[in-house]
């Protein structure tokens, strides 16, 4: 437990947002990273509802991609799915699902949300960016097949820009994202060990991603 200089407990929460649709071995591997890390109390996985950023994709209904979370992190009890951004109507902004985060776990709470590199170059685009960034700090993970030679550069640029605290961790680097996985599946291609078993069976059992 950390404590403030008051000497009053401080509580760190992780966020690991995401479509996670689905959900695959690279969104565990980057929270338990910075789980462990940053001695965080535990890791929220937060599914998007609408993402203001997919909009004009097709995503799998929220309760589907909800159920594979639940599933694929139910073995770590450091991990926790959140029905926040799924339950709201309409678009949803990261900003006010922090603000509904300080909320219920209190001001005090240091909230940090991990990202892969491609997401936090994106964040200057992010909803009420810069009151944002006094909320929260940022972890941010590398991701291959996103490596951008300047990332570093453009990092120190948004944290002085926007004031903001991202911090970049190592982890084990693993070429896979959902994307792949849902071509995978449309094609008849093996998706073993890309992700956890039990999502696996349970995207066959539903049969997603056949016809995407
Ligand atoms: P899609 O291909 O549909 O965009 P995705 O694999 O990028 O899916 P998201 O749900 O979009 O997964 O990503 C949620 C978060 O996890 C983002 O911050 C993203 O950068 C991060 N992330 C996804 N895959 C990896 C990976 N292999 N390594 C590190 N971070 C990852
Ligand atoms: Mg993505």
């Amino acid at each position: 437990m950390n404590r403030d200089r008051e000497g009053n407990k401080k509580i760190r929460i992780g966020i690991m947002g995401g479509t996670f649709d689905p959900i695959h071995y690279g969104h565990l591997v980057a929270a338990e990273a910075a789980r462990v890390e940053f001695c965080l109390e535990k890791v929220v996985f937060m599914p998007v509802g609408r993402p203001p950023h997919k909009q004009q994709q097709n995503i799998t209904e929220p309760e589907h991609r909800y159920h594979m979370t639940v599933l694929a992190t139910s073995s770590n009890s450091g991990f926790e799915v959140s029905r926040l951004e799924i339950d709201k109507e309409g678009l949803t902004h990261t900003f006010d699902t922090i603000i509904d985060l300080k909320r219920i776990y209190g001001e005090g709470t240091d909230i940090y949300f991990i990202t892969g590199a491609d997401a936090v170059l994106e964040l200057p685009t992010w909803h009420r960016v810069k009151e944002l960034m006094a909320l929260c700090k940022f972890i941010a993970v590398a991701r291959p097949g996103f490596d951008d030679l300047h990332l570093e550069q453009k990092m120190a640029e948004i944290s002085s820009k926007y004031n903001a605290d991202i911090i970049c961790i190592e982890i084990p680097l693993l070429a896979i994202s959902s994307t792949d996985i849902r071509n995978r599946i449309k094609n008849g291609r093996p998706i073993k060990y890309l992700l956890p078993e039990a999502v696996e069976m349970y995207i066959k059992e539903k049969g997603l991603y056949r016809e995407w």
